[in-house]
Formats: structure tokens, sequence, C-alpha cells
């Protein structure tokens, strides 16, 4: 299995769960970040920290975001790694982006 990032994560990008990834599994592009599925190890521990619950177990995967699945697994292994906290996107609060 593996874990997934899902739409709320679009265009927010807080990024507070790569803080907390034992192996730093968290790839990002312009918009979101995706969890590389051969590097995620399971352990749960990013689900808590993401403001916006967009991390869910591949099989907890919400059905209307079930596309995100392919998108991670096909993003992360060609998106930047990040390992840190940055910014989240300019203009965007948690509470904004649970809007969307
Ligand atoms: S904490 Fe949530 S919104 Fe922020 S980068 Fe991680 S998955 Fe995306
Ligand atoms: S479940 Fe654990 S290993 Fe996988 S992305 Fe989240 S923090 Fe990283």
């Amino acid at each position: 299995m593996t874990y997934i990032v899902c739409e709320p994560c679009f265009d927010c990008k807080f990024t507070d769960c790569v803080e907390v990834c034992p192996v730093d599994c968290f790839y990002e592009d312009e918009h979101m970040l995706y969890i590389h599925a051969d590097e995620c190890i399971d352990c749960g521990a990013c689900i808590p920290e993401c403001p916006v619950e967009a991390i869910f177990a591949e099989a907890d995967v919400p059905e209307q975001w079930n596309e995100w699945i392919p998108i991670n697994k096909d993003r992360a292994p060609v998106s930047a790694q990040i390992t840190h906290k940055k910014d989240s996107l300019v203009g965007t609060t948690a509470k904004e982006c649970k809007k969307k």
C-alpha cells in the first residue's frame, strides 16, 4: 500500500506533512505534493499534520478522489523532493482551501 495526497492539497501546499515523514517521500510540483508509492512506509504520521485533510491511506481514499491514486504514482517520481516546510502558496489559508 501507500498513502495518497488528494485534491484539497491542490494550490494549497501547506507542507506541514513533509516535516514528519520519516523517509522523506514527499515530492512537489507547482500545484501540490505527491507521495512516492515505492518509498512510503505507511506510517500514517502525515495524516494528522495536514490542515486540509488531503492525505489518505490508499485503501481509504474517498471515491470522488480515486483519480489522485494514479496521479500520485505518476507524478511523484518526476517531481522535486521536498523535505522541509515552506510557506503555503501565496494568499491561501487552510480555511480558504477547505472551502474549495
Ligand atoms: S500538509 Fe496537506 S495541504 Fe499541505 S502539502 Fe501536505 S498534503 Fe498538501
Ligand atoms: S504515511 Fe508515513 S512514510 Fe508515508 S508519506 Fe506519510 S509520513 Fe511519509
